[in-house]
């Protein structure tokens, strides 16, 4: 195990000059020796004589002299973040500053850390386990209410525990078939393998309940990307406008984060749309408006949902009906805009034109002028992702598609666990397909997986985490 001492600025700098506080982080073997040989106090005192969990006012010096008046956190091992000694230096926030305060640290013996690398300590130390690491990510690329509750969730264990729950019952019939195996005059098998199908089959439930509300997991955490489309002057820009100006989301410019330059996110009710406005869809000869009309079909294949802009003031037409006909099977509001004007058109004689009112199709009238309707604009989209329920705070989502595919994985292991038992195939083959879904499960909390893996998980990382 590798115990060299690093050393990152653990804060950001904001773009537009510094923050009032940065902190540069020092773990490893000898980050208070490191410490003590840049840090000075005034009556000479030294951290390494110092209390842990201790924090002490002095100054950064290099050769050079004083560099910035700093606050040092002193956290000996193992109740730190790393499990390793670990120092702060609380020092002002600017770039110039942190930078040379870092560059003095490292040139004293600490070396530069690499994206992630005090979180992958955390890991390799066992403070936590895979996927309580990947929360961390996942906490600080939050960008709304859900994604931060779930990855606090995820990171104080919610998703670790109940596979952790699984993965010994799995472990423990793994034992019992093979100690049964090894030793047939004092443990019997007869009777067995129904028992083995029930408690598989419990556990191939518990693992559906996680994978069935994966999909609203990724849903709330990333939003619904939703594609505003509909005739030229249907209202789309005005609707766009309306939503945005009263429910624009926080969002960030993380890098790696910002999809698409056009979009704009807002939340509703609690739940994330990201909103794209298409060109206006109707065909074309001009091969440059074609391409914009190419792409907005292709946005709408892409689309978790379409927001369908009528304008109601005027008659539904042919084309109207032909784009709604190329949306089907697709998660679509039709909006009848423009309420606060007489109607031309109406969602009952919509729907019997177009036959349709199943699952994937709403109807929703507003005014984006007047700005009513949103209350039932909130509705309908809760009601076709989520079929109307709010989201449990209790509840265990998973978001991360990696644990999602270890999740897959072992359904199926499971599942040719049962078939096995039904095909009444001798025993050693169900424990090597529990040992298949054991393994999986294993991936999740990272006690089975390979280092490449590892690395790249902490690769994705930002600096000074
Ligand atoms: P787009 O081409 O689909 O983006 O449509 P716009 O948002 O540019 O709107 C076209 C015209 O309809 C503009 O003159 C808007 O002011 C008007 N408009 C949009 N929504 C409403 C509405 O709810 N009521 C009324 N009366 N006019 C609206």
């Amino acid at each position: 195990m590798k115990t060299d001492t690093i050393a990152a600025a653990a804060t950001a700098v904001p773009p537009m000059g510094g923050a009032g506080i940065g902190v540069v982080r020092i773990s490893g073997e000898d980050a208070i020796l490191v410490a003590d040989r840049v840090f000075f106090e005034g009556s000479g005192k030294r951290l390494a004589d110092q209390e842990s969990h201790t924090a002490h006012y002095g100054h950064i010096r290099d050769e050079e002299g004083v560099i910035d008046e700093v606050i040092v956190l002193l956290m000996r091992a193992p109740r730190t973040y790393t499990r390793e000694d670990t120092v702060e230096i609380d020092c002002h926030g600017g770039a110039f500053v942190m930078q040379r305060i870092l560059e003095t640290v490292i040139r004293n013996g600490a070396r530069p850390a690499e994206p992630g690398e005090f979180t992958k300590r955390a890991f390799l130390n066992g403070r936590i386990d895979l996927s309580q690491a990947e929360s961390v990510l996942d906490v600080i690329l939050a960008q709304n209410e859900f994604a931060l509750k779930n990855s606090v969730r995820q990171l104080s264990g919610s998703v670790s525990s109940e596979v952790r729950r699984v993965r010994g019952e799995i472990l423990h019939q793994i034992a019992y078939i093979e100690s049964a195996l090894d030793d047939p005059e004092h443990i019997s098998l007869d009777g067995y393998p129904c028992r083995l199908k029930e408690i598989v089959s419990e556990q191939v439930r518990d693992i559906e309940k996680l994978l069935k509300n994966s999909d609203d997991g990724r849903i709330l955490k990333e939003g619904i990307s939703t594609v505003i489309a509909g005739k030229p002057n249907a209202g789309k820009s005005s609707l766009l406008n309306w939503l945005v100006g009263e429910e624009r989301a926080i969002v960030t410019e993380i890098p790696g984060t910002t999809r698409d330059v056009l979009e704009e996110q807002i939340s509703l009710d609690g739940i994330v749309l990201r909103l794209t406005d298409t060109a206006g869809i109707r065909s074309t000869e001009d091969p440059v408006e074609k391409i914009g009309v190419d792409r907005a079909k292709k946005s709408l294949t892409d689309a978790d949902l379409v927001f369908y802009v009528v304008d109601s003031s005027t008659n539904f037409d042919e084309s109207d009906a032909g784009i709604i006909e190329l949306l089907s099977g697709k998660k679509t509001i039709i909006i009848f805009n423009k309420s606060d004007l007489a109607a031309r058109t109406t969602p009952q004689e919509v729907k019997s034109l177009i036959g349709k009112e199943n699952e994937s199709c709403r109807f929703v009238t507003v005014s984006a002028k007047e700005q009513t309707g949103k209350e039932e604009l909130c509705e309908a989209v809760r009601e076709m992702f989520f079929a109307g329920k709010i989201f449990q705070n209790d509840q265990v989502y998973i978001t991360n598609i990696r644990h999602k595919a270890a999740l897959l994985d072992t359904l199926a292991s499971l599942e040719q666990v049962k078939q096995s038992i039904d095909g009444g195939m001798p025993e050693d083959f169900y424990s090597i397909d529990l040992m298949n879904a054991y393994e999986e499960l294993g991936k999740i909390t990272g006690e089975a997986v390979e280092d490449d893996l590892v690395n790249e998980i902490f690769s994705k990382f930002c600096m000074g985490k």
